[in-house]
């Protein structure tokens, strides 16, 4: 499979614009190229096929119209299988929820909708979103377009590779620690996780809801700007999502960087980096002075604690939200129990993987009485004071630059038996989560093996605005 070129929004719009084509035309086209890629790759679990040519037919006659009044009007979209679809599977990657139909459709994906998207698929994803590589799917490894041996990254693999192998040009994943910018790091793609509580969760199956975000994948930054725009803001089903006003996205990309101060931490460039990474991220950084921006040193002293503190966080509320799959309410239910109590332990047994059921002990185990204190309540404190760092170090600076990922992409199964190898790779977008900051991956290189590499662009909370601004700035070069 090779990279298949990169669709945008704006392309597919201007086509409708004079005529060239129709939403039935494009779904079409788009139904072919997974047709012919998905079988591979592994990116989708279910194509909606009847209902994404049936509406996209219904707007094939006022498409000219509709692109001026709707931003997506006739965009195919698919969104990870974390998002609940009204009567449209919901597996979550997860044997659990390999028959679940859902009564209702999440926020963010039910605005896609009214904004015009036609809905194709559903995205593979590590089970529960739980992973970095896709490799913990229980319906198989998503494969990355760029060289079929490699993982795409995780845990929203799926979504990633749609937009990567050409499927469509915009997708959503949802981000806990990472998932939404490492797997567009690993495929050459703008990924974007806005602040915590800036688009709804309501409809995202819950992993750590105090860091669940949703956001988009794309080829540029103007693509995920116009998604954002889109799915943001507050919504009655969800009490975390801000009231905080939508910022308009679309305005002033493009521009210079003049004035623009970009932090540096250095704790972001120690040991544990790989070279590869290390040189494109620094030649990304150099690109961005060459255009005007300014280099500040920051400083985040709490970095070394940050695996330790998003696993002890991730995994209580994973273990508390996951007590809900109990083979009574939703779902695979063990057959064969003959009492409640083994009802529930077969049902898990057999419904859960590996890593979930990891996450779930330990969760499990960092809440218990005797060690609550000595775990959870002192990495909240920690997470306090990360937050507490960024802060000093946004006073300094209008963005901060990382690596996005500490390595390039890895071969499929090279990690699989190491856990402890993939949470290493998750300490530059944890960091982020912890803090509830919106960051987005750029790409800014490639490996000597012919993989993408990304670094990082973090803002301050609710300035996706001029994260955009300067992340756009930056991709011209
Ligand atoms: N890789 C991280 C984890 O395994 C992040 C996952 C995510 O963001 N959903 O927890």
């Amino acid at each position: 499979m090779i990279v298949r070129e990169r669709l945008t929004i704006d392309q597919i719009h201007s086509m409708y614009a004079s005529g060239e084509t129709t939403p039935s035309e494009v779904c079409r086209q788009t139904l072919e190229r997974i047709d012919a890629g998905n079988g591979r790759l592994n990116a989708l679990l279910c194509v909606t096929r009847e209902s994404a040519l049936a509406r996209a037919a219904a707007m094939d006659a006022g498409i000219g119209e509709a692109i001026t009044r709707k931003p997506l009007a006739g965009i195919p979209v698919v969104v990870k299988d974390n998002l609940c679809t009204a009567g449209i599977p919901t597996t979550c990657g997860s044997r659990m929820l390999e028959h679940y139909l859902p009564p209702y459709t999440a926020t963010a994906v039910r605005r896609l909708l009214d904004a015009g998207a036609v809905l194709v698929g559903k995205a593979n994803l590590d089970e529960y979103a739980m992973g970095g590589s896709t490799e913990n799917s229980a319906f198989g490894p998503a494969r990355n377009p760029w060289n079929e041996d490699y993982v795409p990254g995780g845990s929203s693999g799926g979504s990633a590779v749609a937009v990567a192998a050409g499927f469509v040009p915009v997708s959503l994943g949802s981000d806990t620690g990472g998932s939404i910018r490492q797997p567009a790091s690993f495929c050459g793609l703008v990924g974007l996780k806005p602040t915590y509580g800036r688009v709804s969760r309501y409809g995202l199956v819950a992993f750590a809801s105090s860091l669940d975000q949703i956001g988009p994948f794309s080829w540029n930054v103007r693509d995920s700007a116009r998604v954002l725009g889109v799915i943001a803001g507050h919504d009655p089903h969800d009490s975390t999502s801000a009231a905080e006003p939508v910022g308009d996205y679309l305005s002033g990309l493009d521009g210079d960087l003049r004035g623009v101060r970009i932090g540096i931490p250095a704790e972001c460039f120690a040991e544990g980096l790989d070279d590869e990474v290390r040189a494109a991220v620094e030649s990304g950084i150099a690109r961005l002075t060459a255009r005007g921006a300014e280099i500040v040193e920051v400083s985040l002293p709490h970095m070394k604690y940050v695996i330790a503190v998003y696993y002890i966080i991730a995994t209580a509320e994973a273990s508390s939200n996951l007590a809900r799959f109990d083979g009574v309410r939703y779902g695979f239910r063990a057959d064969q129990a003959r009492t409640l109590s083994e009802l529930y332990r077969r049902t898990r047994d057999l419904g859960f993987g590996d890593e979930v059921k990891r996450r779930i002990m330990l969760g499990t185990f960092v809440l218990s009485s005797g060690y609550y204190d000595a775990y959870y309540e002192k990495a909240q404190r920690v997470r306090s004071m990360l937050v507490d760092d960024f802060a000093a170090a946004f006073a300094k600076c209008d963005a901060i630059i990382t690596p996005t990922a500490p390595t390039p992409p890895f071969r499929i199964g090279e990690k699989s038996d190491h856990p402890l190898a993939l949470y290493l790779g998750d300490i530059y977008t944890v960091t982020i989560n912890l803090a509830g900051l919106p960051a987005i991956n750029l790409p800014c290189g490639m490996s000597a093996s012919g993989l993408p590499i990304g670094m990082q662009l973090i803002g301050n909370h609710f300035d996706e605005a001029r994260l955009l601004r300067i992340a756009s700035a930056a991709e011209q070069l």
